[in-house]
C-alpha cells in the first residue's frame, strides 16, 4: 500500500527530528510519498505568511500530515500556528499516549495511559479581552450587573467556553478508542467542584455518553489537582483520560515527566476526516542545528500515524526498536541519560541510526 502524506519540518529542532523520523520510516519499508511544505517562522521568510495557503491546501488534500514543532513568534499574526491548524481542520482530539519504554531512570516503569485532550475550546478558544480596553471595561460592567460575584475593575479577561457539542464528541472518541484498543477504563478529568457550569457541563456530558458503554468499560471521574498528585504516586491506576483543553495540556507534560521527559512524548491531532501527527514538545530554538535533541517523540508520533493508516504491524516493529534502544541506553540522547552532561550521550542522527539498525534486526 502506498500513501501520500504532507510533511511539515517546522522550526528550530523540527527539521532534524523530522529527518530522523523519515529515515526510520524508510527503514521500515513503508511506502510514503512525502509532500514537503512550510509552516511557521521558516514560512514567514519564504512565503511571507506563517501558515501559507499552499500548506493548508496539501493537508486538506492528503488528509494526513506529519509535523515538526513550530515556533510561535511573540506578538506577530496568529496567537499560535499550531492552535490555528487544529481549529481550521476541526482536529478536536489531541491524543497523547504516556507509555513507559523501559528507560532505567524514569520515575515509573508501568505507565500506560492515553490522554484525550479536547482541542478546540476552553481557555484556548482565544476569546480574550485586554486590561483597560473600552470593550473590556464595558464587558466587566455588563457582567457585574448580572452576576452575584463581581469582577474587579480594570481586570483582563479570558473566556472559558465549554459546550455540550464539543464535550460529547471528545468523550465519544475516547470511549470508541477504548473499545477498539481493548482499554479497560475511561476517566473524566475536571474541576467541577469549582467551575460548576463549564466543567460541570463537561462532566455531565461525559456521564451521558458513558451510559452507552456500561458493562463494557469502567468509568470514573477525578478532580484535576487530585489527578496530578495520584499520577505521580500510582499512574498504573489510570487508563484513558478525557480532559478539557487546558488541563489536557498541563497533564500531558506531567505525563511526559513520568516516563522520561518531552523527548518521549508523542502526539496526534485528530478530526473526523483529517489528522496531524506531531511531538508534544516545541521547537527548542537553543538546540536548533546542534544534532543534540531526542528524535523519539517525533518517531513515536509517526508510529501513531502508521496505526492510523492501518499499518499496525509496522508500528509494532518501530515501537519495539525504540524500546530496545531506550532499554539498552547506550545510543540515546542527553535527556535519556542519568545526568544531562553524560559524555556517553549521542546526537539526534546517531540515536535514529541505532533505531534503524534495530528495525533491520527485527525485520530479519
Ligand atoms: P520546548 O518544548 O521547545 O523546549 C523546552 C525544553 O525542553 C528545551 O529547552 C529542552 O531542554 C527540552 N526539549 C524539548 N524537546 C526536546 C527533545 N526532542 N529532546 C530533548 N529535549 C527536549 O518548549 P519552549 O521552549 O517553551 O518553546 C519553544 C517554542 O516552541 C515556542 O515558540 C513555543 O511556542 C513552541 N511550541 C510549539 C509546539 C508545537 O509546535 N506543537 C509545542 C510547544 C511549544
Amino acid at each position: 500500500m502506498s500513501y501520500k502524506v504532507t510533511l511539515i519540518p517546522g522550526d528550530g529542532i523540527g527539521p532534524e527530528v523530522i529527518d530522523a523520523t523519515v529515515k526510520c520510516l524508510e527503514a521500515l519499508g513503508v511506502d510514503i510519498e512525502w509532500e514537503r511544505v512550510a509552516a511557521g517562522e521558516c514560512a514567514l521568510e519564504s512565503h511571507g505568511k506563517l501558515l501559507p495557503d499552499a500548506t493548508l491546501e496539501t493537508i486538506r488534500r492528503n488528509k494526513i500530515a506529519l509535523k515538526g514543532p513550530i515556533t510561535t513568534p511573540v506578538g506577530k499574526g496568529f496567537r499560535s500556528v499550531n492552535v490555528a491548524m487544529r481549529q481550521i481542520f476541526e482536529l478536536y482530539v489531541c491524543m497523547r499516549p504516556v507509555k513507559s519504554f523501559g528507560l532505567p531512570t524514569a520515575f515509573h516503569q508501568d505507565v500506560d495511559i492515553i490522554i484525550m485532550r479536547e482541542n478546540t475550546e476552553d481557555l484556548y478558544a482565544g476569546v480574550e479581552f485586554s486590561e483597560n480596553a473600552a470593550e473590556t471595561n464595558k464587558l466587566i460592567e455588563d457582567i457585574n450587573a448580572i452576576s452575584k460575584e463581581k469582577i474587579r475593575e480594570k481586570s483582563a479577561l479570558s473566556i472559558k467556553p465549554i459546550s455540550r457539542f464539543a464535550s460529547e464528541r471528545i468523550t465519544r472518541f475516547a470511549f470508541e478508542y477504548a473499545v477498539k484498543n481493548n482499554r479497560k477504563k475511561v476517566s473524566c478529568v475536571h474541576k467541577a467542584n469549582i467551575m460548576k457550569y463549564t466543567d460541570g457541563l463537561f462532566l455531565d456530558t461525559f456521564y451521558s455518553v458513558a451510559k452507552k458503554y456500561q458493562g463494557r468499560i469502567e468509568v470514573s471521574d477525578v478532580i484535576v489537582d487530585n489527578l496530578a498528585m495520584q499520577l505521580t504516586k500510582r499512574p498504573e491506576f489510570f487508563d484513558v483520560l478525557v480532559l478539557p483543553n487546558l488541563y489536557g495540556d498541563i497533564i500531558s507534560d506531567l505525563g511526559a515527566g513520568l516516563i522520561g521527559g518531552l523527548g518521549l512524548a508523542a502526539g496526534a491531532n485528530i478530526g473526523d476526516t483529517m489528522a496531524i501527527f506531531e511531538p508534544t514538545h516545541g521547537s527548542a530554538p537553543k538546540y536548533a542545528g546542534k544534532n543534540k535533541v531526542n528524535p523519539i517523540a517525533t518517531i513515536l508520533s509517526a508510529s501513531l500515524m502508521l496505526r492510523h493508516l492501518g499499518e499496525s504491524e509496522k508500528a509494532k516493529i518501530l515501537e519495539q526498536a525504540i524500546e530496545d534502544v531506550i532499554k539498552d541506553n547506550s545510543s540515546v540522547t542527553y535527556d535519556l541519560k542519568p545526568t544531562r552532561d553524560d559524555p556517553t550521550a549521542v546526537g539526534t542522527k546517531e540515536a535514529a541510526l541505532a533505531i534503524i539498525e534495530r528495525i533491520k534486526e527485527l525485520q530479519k
